[in-house]
């Protein structure tokens, strides 16, 4: 089983045909709002592409807050270790998406920033339970430190992916199993530019040096390149027409852990979780765009 301590936001999504200029007011032309978040995307697509998942965070008392735990219910994620603050707001990410696709993105954290090391003592039964913890960056870090730290004592392998691009303190780093970051991720981490696999494998040694063994480098369009004991492999993507890559990360996360889990091979997994982005790329939306595992098969 998964379990995911995480992010959950609703995202505010605008389309406008240009980005206002600061004290403009522009007529847009449409509005949505739907569930997102690092945490709870990467906890749908895991159980969607087929691992029984558990997930813990924070929303706040109010609807929005309400709204994101239904989304999990009908997601069949189980949702116990997700209590509402009354003290604070759910997230929000505010969307300008302008007619050339191009975001400009405000995140207000709220209860998430509050997601505290206490509240992963309070879930330590059901992490102990798991076989494997995911985590983002999206919370503080001294809570992902104490979920990785406990997922450790427990004997649960542990996946992070360090996003949003931060550098790591390396007691951190020591923490995790496997590693999982896009370029820019990469290379914050690393203090070494990746744009290329062969940037990937540089930036990799460097990263190996704190102590985490197995780290995934997502390349968009390039593929991935993963690092393990026995090696660097380069794996290309599928070729596809993207319409839109938010959640790609996502849905490669989710996918690569629910085939470790049902015990794939590392290239199998890997070849999963491109496989499950391959289809999100070719669809609007985060979490709509995630497929579901009898999907897969058809591509
Ligand atoms: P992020 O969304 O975190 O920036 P990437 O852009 O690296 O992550 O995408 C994650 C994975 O999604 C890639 O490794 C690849 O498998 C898949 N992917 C992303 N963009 C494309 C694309 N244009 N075509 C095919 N696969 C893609």
């Amino acid at each position: 089983d998964a379990i995911v301590v995480g992010s959950l936001n609703m995202d505010l999504v605008v389309r406008t045909p240009r980005h206002p200029q600061p004290g403009e007011t522009l007529l847009g032309r449409g509005f949505d709002a739907t569930p997102g978040g690092k945490g709870a995307n990467q906890a749908v697509a895991l159980a969607r592409l087929g691992a029984n998942t558990a997930m813990v965070g924070r929303v706040g008392d109010d609807a929005y807050g309400r709204a994101l735990v239904a989304n999990l219910d009908r997601e069949g994620i189980h949702h116990r270790g997700v209590l509402a603050r009354p003290d604070t707001e759910t997230g929000v990410a505010m969307i300008q998406v302008d007619d050339a696709s191009q975001n400009s993105i405000v995140v207000i954290p709220g209860s998430n920033g509050e997601l505290s090391p206490s509240d992963i003592a309070s879930a330590d039964a059901t992490l102990g339970r798991a076989r494997l913890l995911v985590c983002q960056l999206e919370v503080p870090l001294t809570t992902v430190r104490e979920a990785l730290a406990r997922a450790r004592r427990h004997g649960v392998t542990t996946l992070l992916n360090a996003a949003p691009a931060m550098t790591l303190p390396q007691d951190v780093l020591a923490l995790v199993d496997w590693l999982v970051v896009n370029e820019s991720e990469a290379a914050a981490l690393s203090g070494h530019p990746v744009g290329h696999p062969d940037d990937a494998a540089q930036a990799i040694r460097r990263l190996r040096q704190s102590g985490c063994r197995q780290i995934l480098v997502t390349l968009g369009a390039q593929g991935v390149v993963a690092a393990d004991d026995s090696g660097l492999h380069h794996y290309p993507a599928p070729k596809v027409a993207a319409v839109d890559t938010t959640a790609a990360g996502d849905t490669f996360v989710g996918g690569f852990a629910a085939a470790l889990l049902r015990g794939a091979s590392v290239e199998a997994a890997v070849r999963e979780g491109q496989a499950a982005a391959a289809i999100a790329v070719t669809r609007p939306g985060a979490q709509a765009s995630i497929p579901h595992r009898d999907e897969l098969a058809d591509h």
